[in-house]
């Protein structure tokens, strides 16, 4: 088995295979373990989801975390997993995989997996876990616009934003939020620009972490009706704008305005 990733995912897999006396290589671009976590966040990144809804049920994270870890507590927890495990000496750094093809036409009799030096390996299996927030997908806008425009994946930290001035942020996923709410205690307020409604779920309900509420068994329509009080009613915010009412629905499942 091959796994093209150092990261969360590909840690996971890599102890579930070893687990299970299958042998496998690991393929990760970049000298280090964590994915995105080590080289893909703003430095105030905390988890959206709860320590506990997040963290490998066989290898809890450390009492004295918070409930919504840091950055920086992630990036030790997901390096202590790998060491804890013995899987760092498996992980064959800086190697790219830079093309994935099935050796016959269903992929039944194996991968061919090309290397950025031009290696080519072949593999009965092969799981891509290389992450998803590589590309940038910056939206284009009629006008000129003179101020600094940066994709969240750029932002690290308060001093990107530039010296004072008005912040609008674009969207209302996780980063939009985190964002919108670090732009705002820097420089006093900051605008989000939303092109339909969302609902916005506190991280915590009644003391619980959003994540954890799927846990409490409740009928669908007790639990439907209960998050949204609890939510508020964010088509009142954006009543008389012109933009659509929310479609997420808001479940206790759900824990993210939108899906990560
Ligand atoms: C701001 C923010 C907050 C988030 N909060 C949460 C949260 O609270 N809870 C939660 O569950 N998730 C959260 N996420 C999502 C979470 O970070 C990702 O779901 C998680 O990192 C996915 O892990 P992964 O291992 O699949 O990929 P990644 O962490 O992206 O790692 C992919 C790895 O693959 C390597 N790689 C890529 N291409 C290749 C290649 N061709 N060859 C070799 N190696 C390659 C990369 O170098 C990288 O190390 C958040 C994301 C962001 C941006």
């Amino acid at each position: 088995m091959c796994i093209i990733d150092a990261g969360y995912v590909g840690n996971g897999l890599a102890r579930a295979l070893r687990q299970a006396g299958i042998p496998y290589d690991q393929l990760e671009a970049t000298g280090e373990i964590g994915g995105n976590r080590a080289h893909g966040v703003y430095d105030s990144t905390h988890l959206i989801s709860s320590k506990k809804s997040t963290q490998y049920v066989e290898y809890p994270m450390p009492a004295g975390y918070p409930t919504f870890p840091s950055r920086a507590q992630m990036l030790r927890y997901l390096n202590d997993y790998v060491d804890h495990f013995h899987l760092r000496e498996h992980i064959e750094f800086g190697t790219e995989a830079v093309e994935v093809r099935p050796l016959d036409r269903t992929g039944m009799a194996g991968w061919r997996v090309t290397l950025s030096t031009g290696e080519q390996r072949e593999y009965a299996g092969v799981v891509v876990a290389n992450g998803h927030y590589w590309e940038r997908n910056v939206p284009s806008y009629p006008g000129t616009f003179s101020g600094r425009r940066m994709h969240s994946k750029d932002y690290k930290r308060p001093a990107d934003f530039a010296t004072g001035g008005r912040v609008l942020v674009v969207g209302g996923g996780n980063s939009a939020g985190d964002l919108a709410v670090e732009a705002a205690a820097t420089f006093g307020s900051a605008d989000m620009s939303l092109r339909s409604g969302y609902w916005f779920i506190p991280k915590t309900i009644l003391g619980i972490p959003s994540s954890e509420w799927d846990r409490v068994w409740l009928p669908m329509p007790l639990s439907g009706s209960g998050s949204r009080r609890c939510c508020g009613c964010p088509a009142a915010a954006t009543s008389g704008t012109g933009s659509r009412s929310p479609t997420t629905s808001c479940s206790p499942r759900t824990s993210r305005s939108t899906p990560r």
